[in-house]
């Protein structure tokens, strides 16, 4: 066959294979919150399957690495002795090797051992009431990134406080989603976006576009802020939209300050496009703790695309500039 000739094959087939996808949507309730695979598929059995594989991966990372099940593997890991190393899991081990660097890259403001306080943020909640200085004092003394080593030959963590607990509430779901977009690439699924809460990761765009159009919401629970479009890339939102307590007319959003131990009272919220939703999710959580003041070093983080800090104040002029130009 002429090379050109055969070239003109390949691109009409491929036209035509694009032409004969679907789109497919699965949801399923995964780490308390919605979990949302959307992908281009030839049927709908192929979709399901590499849907269920993907569910499956999530339901893996919760199992291993939630802080709210008391018998998964981080949970556990507060009953065990201090100064002696304990072996891993090869993902538990990951998931606390990629958050320690993350911790280190944003001076602390992601800290994977807040559970001591993010346990007393959920008391809080639910009381209505703010812990005591003592007890706070206490919570705050059993925190701290550097009170872990991990050490890759032997895959073990050997602890340096007592009474330490993880919480990798701020990294698990957007590390859960990379883990989901590669395995349905394995199931030959290219064209999918990952919805994991607040952290979204895509794949190669829809048939015929650019890419996946990704409403982006910070502050008003009924409208975005603005639309972008990706593909292969990441993007998180963090903030106070959903979660938040207010005592005595202060609003604590459910991201702490390493600083204060308490909720964050400033009324930020943070957009950050990466490579990955692991690098996405951690670092809009630590965008909001950092603040307009520090967190521009993380413009140099490798796969960082783009991170944009907001207010109340711009997302609100952001909606009506972008409502009137886009009718
Ligand atoms: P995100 O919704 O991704 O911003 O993560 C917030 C969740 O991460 C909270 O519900 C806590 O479980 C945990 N968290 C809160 N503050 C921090 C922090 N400064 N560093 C790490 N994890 C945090
Ligand atoms: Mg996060």
């Amino acid at each position: 066959m002429h090379p050109r000739i055969s070239l003109l094959v390949l691109v009409s087939s491929v036209a035509a294979l694009s032409a004969m996808e679907e789109r497919f949507r699965f949801e399923r309730p995964v780490m308390g919150t919605r979990f949302v695979v959307t992908c281009y598929a030839a049927d709908r059995g192929v979709a399901e399957t590499a849907a269920t594989a993907a569910f499956g991966i999530a339901e893996e990372v919760n199992a291993v690495a939630s802080d709210h099940l008391p018998e998964s593997e981080l949970s556990l890991l507060a009953s065990k002795p201090v100064g002696r190393p304990i072996s891993l899991s090869p993902l538990l081990f990951s998931l606390l090797e990629h958050s320690r660097r993350i911790a280190e890259a944003t001076g602390g403001a992601f800290d994977p051992t807040l559970g001591p306080l993010t346990k007393l943020w959920r008391q809080t909640r639910d009381h209505g009431q703010l812990p005591d200085a003592e007890t706070l004092r206490d919570a705050r003394a059993r925190v701290g990134w550097q009170n872990f080593t991990l050490d890759t030959g032997s895959r073990t963590i050997t602890l340096l406080q007592d009474h330490m607990a993880f919480d990798l509430g701020a990294v698990a779901k957007g590390y859960a989603a990379d883990l989901m977009l590669e395995s349905m690439a394995e199931n030959g699924i290219r064209r999918a976006i990952i919805v994991a809460g607040g952290e979204i990761r895509l794949g190669e765009p829809p048939p015929s576009r650019d890419g996946w159009r990704v409403a982006l919401q910070t502050f008003d629970r009924s409208r975005p802020d603005e639309v972008v479009t990706l593909s292969n890339a990441a993007v998180s939102t963090s903030g106070d939209l959903y979660q938040s307590v207010e005592i005595e007319g202060v609003r604590y959003s459910h991201i702490v300050s390493p600083y204060t131990g308490l909720g964050l009272t400033r009324r930020i919220a943070a957009i950050v496009i990466a490579d990955e939703a692991k690098f996405s999710d951690p670092l809009s959580t630590a965008a909001c703790v950092m603040g307009p003041e520090t967190s521009g070093v993380l413009k140099n983080y490798p796969g960082l695309r783009e991170l944009k800090l907001r207010t109340p104040q711009e997302s609100e002029m952001l909606i009506e500039e972008n409502h009137l130009s886009n009718p």
